[in-house]
């Protein structure tokens, strides 16, 4: 066997191990399944699903089946999602963090208006950078929301990272099962510029391992060694 190969088995039985660690529960896979969320267990396509510049949703105007009202404002997000941000916001108002919802799902047809506001506002490059083309958003999956503190004059702006609402997101979120889609020093990869304020529901498992591993990207998590072994371990056959 070569030294590469030798490498890349490494590396593989390295990921089996972290993820089955990290996921597995005593009392082997029927407690793992036990201890999966609902979407987790039953929609772990949708849930893991990358949407970017490049990658459309498929089908474009894609719709999730189980939206439900965030609280009583104009908000919607999957049921799972709106769950888990409940939480999320108890926990951060609790350490005098609290927060507040500025956005959720968005339709196709919502995002293809958002999508031209910014471009005949602020020109095509603008739009590209802080906007999504309509099929391109995460805000379409359901799964995303953007959130603000209460001390205002960061609403969407970067400087939210840096107040005590936004050091609590990027510093618990993944608890709850979310990720910042993108974090510092990711344009050249995302396309986006830093939105401290962007939140995306993987799970509490995935969430916790990308935390555990040190991965910022969701796309990093899902290729690879670690990809397949988290996988795997989600699916309940990880190890
Ligand atoms: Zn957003």
């Amino acid at each position: 066997m070569s030294r590469d190969r030798h490498a890349r088995r490494a590396r593989a039985l390295l990921a089996a191990a972290w993820a089955a660690a990290l996921l597995a529960v005593p009392g082997g896979d029927a407690a793992v399944a036990d201890h999966r969320t609902e979407l987790e267990r039953a929609d772990l396509q949708r849930l893991t699903v990358l949407v970017t510049k490049e990658q459309p949703l498929r089908p474009p105007e894609y719709e999730p089946p189980d939206l439900v009202g965030w609280r009583d404002e104009p908000y919607q997000v999957r049921a799972e999602v709106s769950t888990q941000l409940e939480r999320l916001f108890t926990a951060a108002e609790r350490d005098g963090a609290p927060l507040r919802v500025v956005s959720g799902y968005r339709s196709f047809q919502t995002q293809a208006e958002v999508f031209d506001y910014w471009r005949r506002r602020h020109g095509e490059e603008v739009a590209e950078r802080r906007s999504a083309r309509p099929g391109h958003s995460e805000h379409q999956t359901g799964l995303a929301v953007d959130v603000d503190g209460s001390s205002g004059g960061c609403y969407l702006r970067q400087c939210f990272g840096d107040t005590e609402a936004g050091r609590w997101v990027a510093r618990h979120a993944h608890r709850f099962g979310f990720v910042l889609s993108y974090p510092p020093d990711t344009l050249e990869r995302t396309g986006y510029a830093y939105e401290p304020w962007h939140l995306r529901y993987v799970g509490p498992r995935l969430a916790g391992a990308m935390r555990e591993q040190d991965i910022a990207l969701l796309e990093d998590a899902l290729r690879g060694p670690f990809g397949s072994a988290l996988w795997g371990a989600l699916l309940g056959r990880g190890h």
